[in-house]
């Protein structure tokens, strides 16, 4: 069975040499080993994602040269199968609703926070706060039945009970260092939301039944997703799915260092190419060779 790879990029921007950079290493990578390469519009945010932006990626890589196999997926049209995985772990006793509202939440934080240290994931944010998980069935029912929005999360200690001690193979490198054989911390965490009221998933839930669903067995990413692959693994235990192999690359910093945000001037694709670059120029500015 050949390689699967795939770039799975959102479209609520457009490209930039980031987004390039990964583009580029998982065509290269499919080509060296006679693999397949996938493009999955992770589009479940419907507010963020517009079809402008979508057209611009297709435009971008066909540009770069980047062929890939059509259809591309677009994860808005797969809502149910993620929905079927949530109700998989619901049905596990593993996911638990909560109410509160970002406000709410942020207010509780810095209860917390005023008392001495509150936690923070991998990705800098604080760890869900909240006592909805002992909720009485009466004030959820309560809840429920006034419309308040809810958010679906995972009971982490539940789930990490379960599921057990976790790694991951991979061939890359964390923004440590970490490779090889790396033992995942979703605890790190905390209790992450699967789905909200109105998105019946999330980003971590829709990704690992993707790649799953996709045969995606070789995961070619940035580093920023490096400790995301804690949750993956997690969700791919608890929902017995196989395990990808790794590969999370450096990401590309501007001229002053700093990560990329969503295209600028001097990094968007369709300015640098606007501007008379070459994807030719584009690999070299990004050290591919
Ligand atoms: N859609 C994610 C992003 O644009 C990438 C998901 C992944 O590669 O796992 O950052």
């Amino acid at each position: 069975m050949p390689p699967v790879f795939r770039f799975a990029p959102s479209p609520n921007g457009y490209l930039h040499l980031g987004h390039a950079y990964s583009a580029l290493l998982n065509a290269d990578l499919a080509q060296q080993t006679g693999g397949r390469l996938l493009l999955r519009m992770e589009d479940i945010d419907a507010t963020r994602c517009r079809p402008e932006f979508e057209t611009a990626i297709y435009d971008d890589l066909r540009w770069l040269g980047i062929a890939w196999e059509e259809p591309a997926r677009r994860q808005s049209e797969h809502f149910p199968i993620y929905r079927d995985a949530l109700d998989r772990l619901i049905g596990q006793g593993l996911v638990y609703l909560s109410f509160e509202s970002r406000a709410e939440i942020a207010r509780q934080v810095a209860e917390r926070e005023a008392k001495g240290a509150w936690p923070r994931d991998p990705d800098g944010a604080p760890l869900y706060p909240g006592a909805a998980k002992s909720l009485l069935p009466k004030e959820r029912e309560q809840l429920l039945a006034s419309g308040v929005p809810y958010a679906l999360r995972l009971d982490m200690t539940a789930a990490l009970a379960k599921a057990g001690a976790l790694e991951w193979q991979e061939q890359g490198s964390g923004p440590s260092g970490e490779t090889g054989r790396v033992a995942a911390q979703p605890q790190a965490w905390g209790d992450v939301i699967l789905a909200r009221k109105d998105t019946p998933t999330s980003y971590h839930l829709s990704v690992v039944v993707d790649d799953a669903v996709q045969g995606v067995i070789d995961v070619v990413r940035g580093q920023d997703l490096f400790w995301a692959t804690s949750v993956h693994r997690l969700l791919q235990r608890l929902l017995d799915l196989p395990a990808p192999v790794y590969r999370h690359h450096p990401l590309v910093r501007d001229e002053a260092g700093n990560k990329l945000s969503k295209s600028t001037a001097a990094t968007g694709l369709r300015e640098l190419r606007a501007a008379g670059m070459t994807p030719a120029e584009v690999r070299q500015r990004i050290g591919l060779p």
